[in-house]
């Protein structure tokens, strides 16, 4: 995304709240918070989406999550995601194609069944389907699975755009961006509070920080003066692009499985299927998920897995070319929960972030708890389970 940077002489030296991240974390904080009258300067040391979020693959998804707060966030982000959609339409490639969910055997159908009844009762809309009814949504895939769930809230949406253009209504509300910068301090009062940031543009004197720097949160943390920092650590994730097809995959399909591995606080290497096409044609295979640290190394037994369980779905990919593979470092959390909210060690200081696989769909939500929180108007739902200082966060430390 381009866009004009103002003279040296005209850049705000203050603000009311200085957001730090240019992804879809902080895209979303800056629309409200400028919308709500707010002056508002984003900073972002890379280009703007240049970082996690520019690999996400733009699910939206309430059926991949267990009863519970990360639910009713998702819950109440779809509902803003739809009606940004409204607004924004096909600008942003929002797609509401629903997501099916499918089981190989009868003890994963099971399974799968138990967990559609009990997110039914907490207000998610899911569909059994058979064998028959999951071909008659997806003619290509393999008829050797037991069932399925059809979740019809499931929406994509493409990030980057979605980020470029929440930007560019943030900027038409007063807002300031400024990309290729990086905060290198923030600084506080005797008493504590925030002051100001330092950047490398200079400094900006504001009562208001939103650390919105997904797997940069710790460092940030620590740049605020909190020593142990925000326990949030790189979880890597691979994706491979097909070739422009005829579309093959109608919805977002994955195998029942993925919900496990994004529970799991496992290590080493864990793959599981989530296939989809996309308007432009390719088909997004993934995923993957390690904790190795910042490393930006391909692996090629992660990218063969996906392959494989991707053919083993729709045998039809066989003949699909791969034309490219990327990756990224998802945000991850030790509790799973994102991590939102005034920190109490650094008044004036807002985390949003930590929302390991799921930023994307979580963003909205979780700015309108931001906003909710820094302009004193009541959250849209219950904060508690994603402040900084929850007990299941405090004395954790970051081994990466
Ligand atoms: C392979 C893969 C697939 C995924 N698929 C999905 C999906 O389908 N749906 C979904 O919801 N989520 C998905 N995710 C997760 C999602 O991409 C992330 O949760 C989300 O993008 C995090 O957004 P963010 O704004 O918090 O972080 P980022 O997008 O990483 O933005 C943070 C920004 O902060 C900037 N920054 C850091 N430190 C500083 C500093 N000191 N000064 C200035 N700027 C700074 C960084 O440069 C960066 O641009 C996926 C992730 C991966 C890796």
């Amino acid at each position: 995304m381009t866009h004009q940077p103002r003279p040296a002489t005209d850049r705000r030296r203050t603000a009311e709240v200085v957001v730090i991240g240019g992804g879809i974390v902080g895209a979303c904080c800056a629309d409200l918070l400028a919308a709500a009258g707010r002056t508002v300067v984003v900073v972002e040391r890379g280009s703007l989406t240049g970082g996690t979020t520019a690999a996400g693959e733009g699910n939206i998804l309430v059926s991949d999550k267990l009863p519970g707060p990360e639910l009713e966030l998702a819950l109440d982000s779809n509902r803003r995601w739809r009606a940004m959609g409204d607004e924004l339409g096909a600008t942003i490639e929002l797609d509401p194609k629903g997501g099916l969910v499918v089981a190989a055997t009868d003890d994963g159908l099971a399974a799968l069944h138990a967990l559609t009844t009990r997110q039914r009762a907490a207000g998610v809309e899911v569909e059994l389907v058979d064998v028959a009814g999951m071909h008659a949504l997806e003619p290509h895939l393999t008829p050797r699975l037991a069932g399925g769930a059809f979740y019809p809230q499931d929406l994509q949406v493409q990030p980057v755009l979605a980020v470029a253009h929440l930007l560019r209504r943030a900027r038409a509300a007063g807002a300031e961006l400024r990309a290729g910068v990086e905060v290198t301090g923030v600084e506080r009062e005797p008493s504590g509070r925030v002051r100001g940031v330092t950047t490398t543009d200079g400094p900006i004197e504001t009562p208001v920080v939103v650390n919105a720097t997904g797997v940069g949160s710790d460092a940030l943390a620590r740049l605020a003066g909190i020593d142990e920092g925000l326990p949030v650590q790189p979880r890597r994730g691979h994706i491979l692009v097909t070739e422009p097809l005829p579309r093959l995959v109608h919805r977002k399909v994955y195998d029942a499985d993925y919900v496990g591995t994004l529970g799991s606080g496992q290590a080493d290497l864990e793959v599981s299927s989530v296939i989809e096409g996309t308007a432009g044609g390719t088909i997004l295979i993934g995923s993957s998920r390690e904790r190795v640290g910042f490393d930006r190394t391909t692996n090629p037994a992660a990218l063969a897995a996906m392959a494989a369980r991707a053919i083993a779905l729709f045998p039809v990919l066989v003949r699909a070319r791969v034309i490219r593979s990327y990756l990224g470092f998802r945000p991850w959390t030790p509790d799973h929960l994102p991590i939102i909210g005034e920190d109490p060690r650094v008044p004036g200081l807002w985390h949003a972030t930590g929302h390991e696989g799921a930023g994307i769909g979580l963003a909205p939500a979780t700015a309108a708890l931001v906003a909710a929180g820094i302009t004193g108007t009541p959250p849209p739902l219950d904060p508690t389970p994603f402040r900084p200082d929850r007990p299941t966060l405090v004395g954790v430390g970051t081994d990466s």
